[in-house]
């Protein structure tokens, strides 16, 4: 019963040599290089391509080399033999956590008017001072990512809001679930930061009805899909609030086309899609761990639902 592993040259490379390292016996077989293919039981995969799975009579798991899923959704060849189930790395949340504070408090501490001064040798404070305590932080998604990053926002004392689908509870966070209550959540927030997965309930998700609830001044920054903005609605938005940014690290189109008006957005920071990705390292026991347990009829760990989309 062989792993199947579907990924850039070097990327399939490193899986094969730290799978091996935890578990030397493997037989893992590195796409396009089948062999037999009605051996391979487990394939790891972003988005397998086309053509792939139809040939994998025997497979039971697809094991998604990223933290969302929203790419498998709509795949035509996913048939409910195969489970479904992402890699949660502690260490990617960590990472991630990272990426909002850093674009988060460069914009609230005006770090990027403090460099534009050092250009021109200009020695001057810009007033009122800003304090974390007066900035509110909504996180939308209080999952692996959002805890992580609401915990980062209140370790430098932000008051931090979160919204889920179930109400997820964490201590020091004021939290919000259901459709209801989103507009309550948002009210006042200066930054708020979307770590949601994409289903068909949270695409557009970030559009001119929320925009229009924030605090001046507000950030939205936005490390979940591309798909969750409507980004007409936030061009309007920076256009109609002077005082309003955003940070964007995941786009609709990826790359992002030259031509799209965000790229020189004055009050848009734009990074390509790299918050934070798995170590291989820190999730090699999950591909061998779901391999065995499908293997043996057990249930996968951290399993998609795809009726609820994550
Ligand atoms: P999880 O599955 O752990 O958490 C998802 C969270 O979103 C849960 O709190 C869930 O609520 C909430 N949620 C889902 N649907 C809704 C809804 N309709 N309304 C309200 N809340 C909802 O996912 P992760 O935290 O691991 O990852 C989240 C996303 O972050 C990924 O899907 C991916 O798109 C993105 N990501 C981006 C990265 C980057 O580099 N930019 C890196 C890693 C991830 P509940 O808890 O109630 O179920």
């Amino acid at each position: 019963m062989a792993i199947l592993i579907e990924a850039g040259p070097d990327a399939a490379q490193t899986w094969k040599k730290v799978l091996r390292s935890h578990e030397s016996n493997l037989d893992i077989r590195i796409y396009p290089e089948l062999g037999d293919p009605q051996q391979i039981t487990s394939l790891l995969s972003w988005k397998p391509p086309s053509g792939l799975l139809p040939r994998l009579t025997s497979l039971r798991l697809l094991q998604c080399s990223g933290a969302g899923v929203d790419q498998l959704l709509g795949h035509p060849d996913l048939h409910t033999g195969i489970q479904v189930a992402r890699l949660v790395d502690s260490g990617q949340a960590r990472d991630l956590a990272t990426y909002v504070l850093g674009a988060a408090v460069a914009w609230y501490r005006r770090l990027d008017i403090y460099a534009a001064q050092q250009a021109l040798y200009e020695w001057r404070r810009i007033f009122p001072h800003p304090r974390s305590a007066d900035c509110k932080v909504g996180v939308m998604g209080m999952g692996m990512m959002g805890q992580t990053i609401a915990n980062a926002f209140m370790a430098c004392g932000f008051p931090v809001s979160g919204w889920s689908a179930t109400g997820k509870a964490l201590n020091g966070v004021e939290t919000f679930s259901g459709r209801s209550k989103l507009l309550a959540f948002a009210q006042k927030c200066n930054i708020l930061v979307c770590a949601l997965p994409l289903t068909p309930e949270t695409r557009g998700i970030l559009n001119d009805e929320l925009f229009q609830v924030l605090a001046s001044p507000g950030l939205v920054v936005n490390v979940g899909r591309g798909e969750h903005i409507v980004e007409s609605d936030l061009l309007a938005w920076l256009e109609r609030d002077q005082l309003a940014s955003a940070a964007l690290d995941v786009h609709k189109e990826e790359p992002l086309p030259s031509s799209h008006p965000f790229w020189k957005h004055l009050r848009i920071r734009v990074t390509p899609h790299i918050g934070a990705f798995a170590d291989p390292q820190n999730v090699a026991w999950q591909v061998i761990e779901n391999h065995r347990r499908v293997l043996a009829g057990a249930p996968p760990v951290n399993l998609i639902d795809f009726h609820r989309g994550y």
